[in-house]
């Protein structure tokens, strides 16, 4: 027997609870893992609380991500004591997930920690840093260099926002940070950004085009904000979207495409290819620096993942949230 978290939905309704399960509530998978560390994204709160349907099948254990090791595998790739990450595949939305001391999954969807990470530390990153890192990566093969000006991140406080400025600013990056929270500027300048600014510049309808000033933008928001980025990108720049913590709308002209030659990438850390998760993982664990990291950490308890979830909706959560599966 174990502890979980378990989402049921039933004629009672939505719910969330810690539960002791046992093994049989896991779904088929050649590789049974013993869970040290997971982490609480923006999704696993939508799911945990039933904001939006990110769960797909019930019971569901929620979380997209899990660090920890191999108790047994029929998988030739992976054997017992093995250490290994997971992020994404539809864990913790179609398939058990890593808020559980267990979970069982496909050895294909693993990779192996990488050795100057931790489990925690590797949670700590999760889904949000490695998203971070796939952005970062598609700036940089665009061809964006340091000398080619400002970096705007948006959605600067939380998971995805706070490991690309700390990223950013060691490869070099002029970082301008857009937050909601204007009292966490310290905390945004120490992790690396050169300016910090209100989000409220950004959340209202623009114009279609606007002064050039973004050589790149990494934006977790959406909706208009996303809207604007484009519009005040400089000529052959680049947006990397990834989030809609503000809407998933997108009302915008096509103005900066064909005027500016502004590129917008889609980002998706879910079904990314196993070759581009090991090259986010690398550069993380090259570029990231651990100290700065600390700073972002803030760990919780499986039995308090149900209560962080709520603040982490209403934008009260700052930076990332590792949780240990134990307590
Ligand atoms: P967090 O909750 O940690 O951070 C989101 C941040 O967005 C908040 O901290 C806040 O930053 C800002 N924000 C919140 N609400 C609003 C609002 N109404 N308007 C404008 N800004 C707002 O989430 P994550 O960093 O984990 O994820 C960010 C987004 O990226 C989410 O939408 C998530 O679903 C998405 N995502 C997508 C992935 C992919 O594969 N494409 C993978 C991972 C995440 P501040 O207070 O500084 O303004």
């Amino acid at each position: 027997m174990f502890k979980a978290l378990l989402i049921n939905k039933d004629d009672a309704g939505y719910s969330a609870a810690l539960q002791t399960i046992d093994e049989t509530v896991l779904p088929a998978g050649d590789v049974t893992v013993q869970v040290e560390w997971s982490t609480l994204n923006y999704k696993d709160a939508l799911a945990i609380t039933g904001t939006s349907p990110v769960v797909r099948r019930f019971p569901m254990v929620p979380g997209i991500d899990f660090a920890g090791t191999v108790l047994s595998s029929t998988n030739a790739a992976w054997a017992a004591g093995d250490k290994v990450i997971l992020n994404g595949w539809g864990v913790g939305e179609t398939h058990c997930g890593g808020l559980a001391e267990v979970a069982r999954v496909k050895g294909e969807w693993l990779l192996a920690l990488p050795s100057n990470f931790t489990t925690r530390q590797a949670m700590a990153i999760g889904t949000a840093g490695y998203t971070a890192m796939l952005c970062v990566l598609a700036l940089e093969k665009h061809g964006i260099r340091p000398a080619d000006g400002e970096i705007l991140v948006t959605g600067a406080s939380g998971g995805v926002g706070s490991v690309a400025i700390a990223v950013l600013a060691t490869l070099g990056y002029t970082v301008v940070a857009s937050t909601g929270r204007l009292d966490e500027a310290d905390y945004l300048k120490a992790l690396g950004a050169s300016q910090v600014i209100d989000r409220s510049e950004l959340s209202k309808p623009g114009k279609a085009i606007s002064k050039e000033r973004w050589a790149g933008v990494i934006d977790s928001v959406g909706s208009h904000t996303l809207a604007n980025a484009c519009a005040s990108t400089k000529y052959r720049g680049a947006v990397a979207a990834c989030g809609l913590a503000g809407g998933m709308d997108f009302p915008a002209t096509v103005a900066p495409f064909i005027l500016r030659g502004v590129t917008l990438y889609g980002i998706d850390s879910v079904m990314a290819p196993l070759q581009v998760r090991q090259e986010a993982w690398q550069r993380l664990s090259r570029d990231l620096d651990i100290a700065k990291l600390d700073a972002i950490t803030h760990e919780i308890t499986l039995s308090s993942a149900i209560a962080v979830a709520t603040e982490l909706l209403a934008g009260k959560v700052r930076g990332r949230v590792v949780v240990d599966v134990k307590r």
